[in-house]
């Protein structure tokens, strides 16, 4: 990768991990699940809302390390209207992407910005920072109430 790209792409990661995007809680639904990363620290809790089998809301609460903020951040942005079924697709998309099951410079089409995650395939213990969300949101929108563990 070029190191212009890579500097936007941490560009990306580090807006999201100090800004991040539908940081709130999302009362009243039975779709949150906790998850937790023990490699990294990471914490987080996904609040999903399900209307006529779409994702019509989803936000996040967590105390992580800038990818894994930067991940539900973006994740909490690219799954909003989608159907589980999309968003299933995507997080597998996702997750061959920053564990390195595609070659380099592929496997992003459909992703947009989730793109930028790329990068973590160079650094494996990334890995799990930066699925933690999507993990959890599995666990929210199945009701598992426990709390997942990357783990
Ligand atoms: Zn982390």
């Amino acid at each position: 990768m070029m190191d212009g790209l890579r500097e936007l792409y941490q560009e990306v990661i580090l807006d999201h991990g100090k800004r991040p995007r539908n940081l709130r809680e999302i009362e009243n639904t039975e779709h949150q699940a906790k998850g937790y990363n023990p490699l990294c620290g990471d914490r987080v809790t996904v609040f999903v809302v399900l209307k006529d089998g779409r994702i019509a809301d989803v936000s996040f609460q967590g105390d992580g390390c800038a990818i894994s903020t930067a991940s539900a951040s973006m994740m909490t942005e690219t799954l909003k209207g989608k159907t589980i079924d999309e968003a299933e697709a995507t997080f597998g998309k996702f997750h061959d992407l920053v564990t390195g099951k595609v070659p380099p410079g592929e496997g992003t089409e459909g992703l947009g910005k989730l793109a930028v995650f790329a990068g973590v395939q160079e650094f494996p213990i990334r890995v799990k920072c930066a699925t933690l969300a999507w993990h959890t949101l599995r666990a929210a929108l199945e009701k598992r109430p426990e709390a997942v563990s990357t783990e």
